[in-house]
């Protein structure tokens, strides 16, 4: 058992982390107070080659692995969830998808692309009517020749509706199965295709720099051949997509949490009260000490998960308990910051602002806090 870095993983860790401070935390701010998507940093990031981490080379990928994304994504949300969310999303949801299930044609023609982070691609599963419950589905997805028509709606897409989408996948109904159960299936949708409409940004509670819309699909055509992977297969692609997400999203958290740690210490040894700098109290140090066990084993677990993945071993419940802890530690950790800053941690200038509204859609999004307790129960066989 070795929990130590591969000197890539180290080098890659370092020089994300060094990007983050140097290129992200100068300009991330004002992007997020005025809810404008960071295109230079996602130009940046793209010739870094984080959209193409996991993906082999003859793809466009680097060829490195899915801890290599965790890693960065982690980096990236101690200093900002924002810029992280939207390489998760763009990686694990909008690219693996056509690597994973797509033809060598669908592959040709998107993959380079998004992994140069030229392009986006959005992954739209969610409805106005249903989200953890995926299997209730509405948008449909008829063939009418050798065209889908595709008719619904998409709620919270991330990466949907920015100057760079190219496309959507999105899960619809295709018929119905032999025991009675909806066909799903997973089409892509190129940006831009007639009726197919993205709404203006949502008004969110965080994560103000990344791009998440409504989509409709009004008898929107696309070409048979648009159909990701076999037909029926939907739920069972964006189960896979989903365990593998989680993953991503516990490195994310713990990126939030361990950016909690970094801004409290700072701060702890700048502010005075009663004649003293604050972390000189033991109820701050005790705070400060909680915060660092909750990022290190957030952290181990997602380290865990993520080896039994790239073993090939089952790593379901390892990828929920990982989301689960490391999003109820960011949530944590956001909180405890925010009062060890004072009135100072309620106003926006100051980062852990941005952390504290920015974790609780870790408890939400890519399966909610109640949803990743039902998976681990279902895998103890309950
Ligand atoms: C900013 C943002 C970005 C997002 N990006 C994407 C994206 O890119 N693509 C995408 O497809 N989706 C995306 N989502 C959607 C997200 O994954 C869903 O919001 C999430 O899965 C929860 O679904 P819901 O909102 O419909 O809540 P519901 O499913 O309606 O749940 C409401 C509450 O009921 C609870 N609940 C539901 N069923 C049960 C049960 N059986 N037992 C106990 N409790 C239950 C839930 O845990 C929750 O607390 C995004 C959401 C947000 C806010």
């Amino acid at each position: 058992m070795d929990f130590r870095l591969s000197e890539e993983h180290e080098a890659l860790r370092d020089s994300v982390r060094d990007f983050a401070r140097e290129a992200v935390a100068p300009v991330i701010a004002e992007h997020y107070e005025r809810h404008t998507f960071p295109y230079e940093i996602v130009r940046q990031m793209g010739k870094m080659g984080l959209f193409g981490l996991p993906f082999p080379e003859e793809h466009g990928g680097m060829g490195g692995d899915y801890f290599a994304l965790c890693l960065a994504l982690e980096e990236l949300a101690r200093v900002d969830s924002s810029v992280a969310i939207t390489l998760e999303a763009a990686v694990s949801l909008g690219a693996m998808p056509i690597y994973r299930f797509g033809t060598h044609e669908q592959q040709a023609r998107w993959l380079p692309k998004l992994l140069s982070g030229e392009a986006l691609a959005g992954f739209g599963l969610t409805e106005p009517g249903t989200g953890s419950d995926a299997g209730g589905t509405r948008t449909r997805a008829v063939l009418d020749g050798d065209e889908w028509v595709i008719n619904g709606s998409k709620a919270f897409i991330t990466n949907s509706g920015t100057d760079i989408t190219a496309l959507v996948t999105v899960t619809a109904v295709t018929g119905t199965n032999p025991d009675g159960s909806k066909e799903l299936s997973t089409i892509i949708v190129p940006s831009g295709t007639p009726g197919f409409t993205v709404a203006p940004g949502y008004s969110k509670v965080g994560w103000n720099a990344s791009d998440t819309h409504e989509l409709t699909f009004d008898d929107c055509r696309v070409p048979a051949g648009n159909l990701l992977g076999e037909r029926g297969r939907g739920f069972a692609q964006f189960l896979r997509i989903l365990d593998e997400g989680r993953i991503a999203i516990a490195a994310l958290a713990v990126g939030l949490a361990q950016g909690c740690v970094d801004e409290s210490l700072t701060y702890a040894k700048e502010r005075q009260a009663f004649g003293r700098p604050i972390g000189n109290y033991q109820a701050i140090q005790f705070k400060i000490a909680d915060m660092e066990l909750k990022a290190h084993t957030a952290r181990l677990a997602y380290y865990d998960a993520a080896a039994r993945m790239l073993a090939g071993e089952p790593f379901k419940r390892q990828a929920a308990i990982a989301k689960l802890h490391a999003s109820t530690v960011a949530v944590d950790n956001a909180r405890e910051a925010t009062q060890i800053h004072g009135g100072y941690g309620f106003m926006n200038e100051y980062p852990v602002a941005r952390f504290w509204r920015d974790s609780k859609i870790l408890e939400i999004g890519e399966g909610t806090s109640e949803v990743q307790r039902m998976i681990i129960a279902r895998d103890l066989g309950l």
